[in-house]
């Protein structure tokens, strides 16, 4: 509850309309999900597509999240970074005996075995120094490694034809 409310506020003051917003949130979904290897699926949802593919956590193949380290309430400015999140299961993100919204410090623990500890304190100094995230500098950014690293997924889900 307390976190849905911050959040609000934290992108009403970055002042994005709700679709600004969800493209943001897309573009930075996919770089984690193309990082992790995974691949879009059609699916009878809104949107019409998900992505699939191993969790980064248990290694079974599912369908992914985009899963924060350091929260979207409690560190916004850290919302869109891809350091700042991995592609995990349902179970390995909310639900499961270990998920990480259930067991920080064990997650933490396997982050740092799966990126190095150098990488995980980084991350943690830039959740004390990052004060704002600039919506029009991620949306460059994440529009350009999109592009670069999975054209299929820019065709398919952020260009002029696409049906995102
Ligand atoms: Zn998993």
């Amino acid at each position: 509850m307390k976190q849905t409310r911050l959040r609000r506020v934290s992108l009403r003051r970055a002042g994005l309309s709700r679709a600004q917003r969800e493209r943001l949130d897309d573009l930075a979904r996919a770089v984690v999900m193309i990082r992790a290897g995974a691949t879009l699926v059609p699916v009878e949802t809104r949107r019409g597509w998900a992505w699939w593919g191993r969790c980064e956590r248990c290694m079974r193949e599912r369908f992914l999240q985009w899963c924060h380290v350091h929260s979207q309430g409690s560190t916004p400015a850290l919302k869109w970074e891809p350091d700042n999140a991995f592609a995990g299961c349902a179970e390995c993100h909310v639900f499961g005996r270990n998920a990480w919204h259930r067991d920080v410090s064990s997650a933490m623990t396997w982050l740092e075995s799966k990126r190095g500890i150098d990488a995980v304190e980084r991350l943690a100094l830039r959740k004390r120094t990052v004060r704002k995230a600039d919506p029009s500098a991620w949306r460059l950014w994440l529009e350009a490694e999109v592009k670069r690293t999975a054209p299929w997924a820019w065709e398919r889900l952020f260009s002029e034809g696409s049906t995102a």
